[in-house]
């Protein structure tokens, strides 16, 4: 960004307060934000409580060496543990944890003795590999129990999981193993998705055929699709074979709150992924309290289901450690939303009688794409909490998500955190902020986080400029795994003492924070910085678009000129007087300065494997440059259709 601050255009008057049912047994009420303002540190050590600890912590904080903490450094404990075992012995045994509900229509209750068991022969069975505290684990899995299973056992034996999205390529499993020296791999034959079993276990061999793989010793196979699988013997083993053989019991190790628990790469929107380290005690606290906070859980009565995959963060934080911890019962569903048919989610919600739902703006916007009349076919009454998290929800987005999914009575929670960040950091609070749709709201108590501009100074209420967050907190990253440097620099380098999240964001006339997208995603037009966030909300509110991507191309008169990518709605057709009302429309909404130059409908927008719109290609793509990396993206035939469609676009100008 240059030295203007970011312009702050978008207008959003709705507002939504709690109802006064949700606020009188809230879990959470206004007081909590006090007493964390008052004690930070003694509020998170108080949070650190909700674990059961083999030593309990003294310390709370140890910020002598920044920027690498240490919380509660002289505890121990054993997360899978906290996450399994404690439940049981607490008479909890038989609440189930998982629903599990396979893509083509199998599915499985684990009650938590079940999940004790299983954890305990995978933990057995992982000795008996050789596995030892401190090795690293590979976990290619699809959405299954055994990757929940899988992930706990590391736990249990200290030996922290790289979990990779079961839809990586070789190339990208190679490197992820390569940078963390895994010494064995968990995966499975295959997964199914979009009706199909997809094979997983030949881009394991490819990946070992790599330099650098060498020490993998094994690679333990769950047969989940039946699929004729290669086979390497002495290295591969059948999880069937190995782990039902194991004694179902298993004494947890104690470790130190700072022991690693896993190393998770960022989902690569900026660019080559990084390496994520989190650590146990502290992640283990923020993401329990956090998941009791903000989705109010009430875990005696609750069924939680959050959509994501394991392999991206909000899987690790919110579908294994944080409800686990919290004693949750939740849904695992393995498949697409659209399999068989486009109602899948809200069957689910209705057979399991969901109440907390917890997904990405991406999958709201592509449900709104397929209609409204396809969640009105399903009872989704029991739903009483709505999540959303990846990226920016543009208010259109929020209030149909309110609406059709949450009968116009259920209150939305905008999570603003990262990998990095490893728990939600600005959220609402379900029973005490009154909600506006597309702000993230309030940092969570405990959390300091603000708006600064270039040099550092925290802009007034009304402006815009980046995120940072002015004090360590718990679940923070301990580092970049294997690269210190580039952990200080990437995060701790751009702003003296304040971490700096890499997203620009504006803080509203009441001071509550609007994100904004990435701060190398912002433009830069005739002399003011426009997000790309609030154009593509202002574009999404006509009713013919169903989403879009900004970007900004290098123009010698403007500096950047606004160029849209959009996806039309339904029976919308491209042309002339729709590109002229479209921007129209953008200029009503922000102001003529943020008026498109260029719109160009296409079928689909290149997205990472967690959902996120990657910009960085598509600005690529505007001034013709060859594409950057695109080893995170989902489907590299996306970028293909829409380069092979720009000649014609340039003529518009
Ligand atoms: P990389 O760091 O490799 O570029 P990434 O940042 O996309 O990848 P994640 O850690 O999965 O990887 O994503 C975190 C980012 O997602 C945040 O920095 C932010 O840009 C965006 N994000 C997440 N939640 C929200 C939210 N509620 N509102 C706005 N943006 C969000
Ligand atoms: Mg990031």
């Amino acid at each position: 960004m240059s030295n203007e601050s970011l312009a702050n255009l978008l207008k959003e008057e709705r507002r939504f307060a709690p109802s006064s049912e949700l606020a009188a047994q809230a879990n959470v009420t206004a007081e909590a934000y006090e007493r964390a303002e008052a004690d930070r540190l003694g509020f998170w050590a108080e949070q650190a409580r909700r674990l059961t600890w083999s030593t309990e912590p003294t310390e709370t904080l140890d910020w002598s060496n920044p920027p690498f903490a240490k919380w509660f450094a002289d505890g121990r404990l054993n997360v899978a543990y906290n996450c399994v075992d404690r439940h049981v012995e607490n008479g909890l045994g038989d609440r189930v944890a998982l629903h599990f509900e396979g893509e083509p229509g199998d599915s499985r209750s684990l009650t938590y003795a079940e999940l004790q068991r299983e954890v305990c022969k995978a933990a057995n069975a992982l000795t008996e590999l050789g596995v030892r505290a401190g090795d690293r684990v590979a976990v290619y899995m699809p959405m299954i129990p055994e990757t929940v299973v899988a992930m706990l056992a590391c736990a249990r034996i200290g030996a922290p999981h790289s979990v990779v999205f079961g839809g990586f390529s070789a190339d990208a499993l190679a490197t992820r193993i390569q940078d963390a020296d895994a010494r064995v791999v968990i995966t499975a034959d295959g997964g199914y998705r979009r009706g199909e079993p997809g094979a997983l276990k030949p881009a394991v061999d490819e990946a070992l055929t790599r330099p650098g793989t060498e020490n993998v010793r094994h690679v333990l196979v769950v047969r989940r699709t039946g699929q004729e699988t290669g086979w390497t013997e002495g290295r591969d083993i059948w999880w069937h074979e190995l782990v039902e053989r194991q004694s179902d019991r298993h004494t947890p190790e104690a470790f130190e709150a700072e022991h690693p628990l896993f190393i998770l790469y960022t989902s690569g929107t900026t660019g080559k992924p990084k390496g994520i380290l989190h650590t146990s005690g502290g992640y283990l606290t923020q993401v329990a309290y956090t998941h009791h906070a903000v989705f109010d859980l009430k875990p005696e009565s609750d069924v939680y289901w959050c959509t994501a995959d394991v392999g991206w963060v909000t899987g690790h934080s919110y579908i294994v450690y944080g409800p686990l911890a919290n004693g949750a019962t939740q849904v695992l569903y393995e498949g697409t939303p659209n399999t068989p048919h486009q109602g899948r989610w809200w069957e689910i919600v209705q057979k399991y009688g969901v109440t907390i739902l917890y997904t990405a703006p991406t999958a709201i916007r592509a449900c709104m794409k397929w209609g409204d009349d396809i969640p009105a076919k399903y009872d989704l009454s029991s739903l009483r909490i709505l999540g959303s998290v990846g990226e920016p929800i543009n208010p259109e987005a929020w209030v149909w998500y309110r609406k059709h999914i949450g009968g116009d009575r259920v209150p939305v929670v905008d999570t603003w955190w990262q990998t990095e960040t490893g728990a939600m950091m600005i959220s609402p609070l379900p029973g005490v902020t009154e909600t506006k749709p597309g702000s993230a709201q309030v940092p969570l108590p405990g959390i300091r986080a603000t708006v600064v501009d270039d040099d550092a100074n925290e802009v007034p209420h009304g402006s815009g400029g980046y995120l940072v967050l002015t004090e360590p907190w718990p679940s923070m990253l301990r580092t970049i795994w294997g690269d210190d440097q580039r952990y200080r620099d990437t995060y701790w380098s751009r702003f003296e003492g304040k971490y700096f999240a890499g997203d620009g964001a504006k803080k509203d006339e009441d001071g509550d924070i609007w994100l904004l997208g990435r701060v190398d995603d912002v433009m830069l037009v005739s002399g003011h910085n426009i997000s790309t966030t609030e154009v593509e909300s202002a574009l999404v509110s006509h009713p013919k678009v169903a989403e879009a991507a900004v970007v900004g191309a290098t123009d010698a008169q403007t500096t950047q000129a606004i160029c849209a990518f959009v996806i039309l709605r339904g029976t919308a057709t491209e042309g002339e007087d729709l590109t002229e009302e479209l921007r129209a429309h953008v200029a009503r909404t922000l102001g003529p300065i943020a008026k498109p130059r260029r719109i160009l409908a296409v079928a689909e927008l290149p997205k990472t494997r967690s959902g996120k719109i990657m910009r960085r290609l598509l600005r690529d793509v505007a001034e013709n440059r060859t594409l950057g990396d695109v080893t995170t993206l989902t489907d590299s035939s996306v970028m293909d259709l829409i380069q092979s469609r720009l000649p014609a676009a340039s003529s518009e100008d």
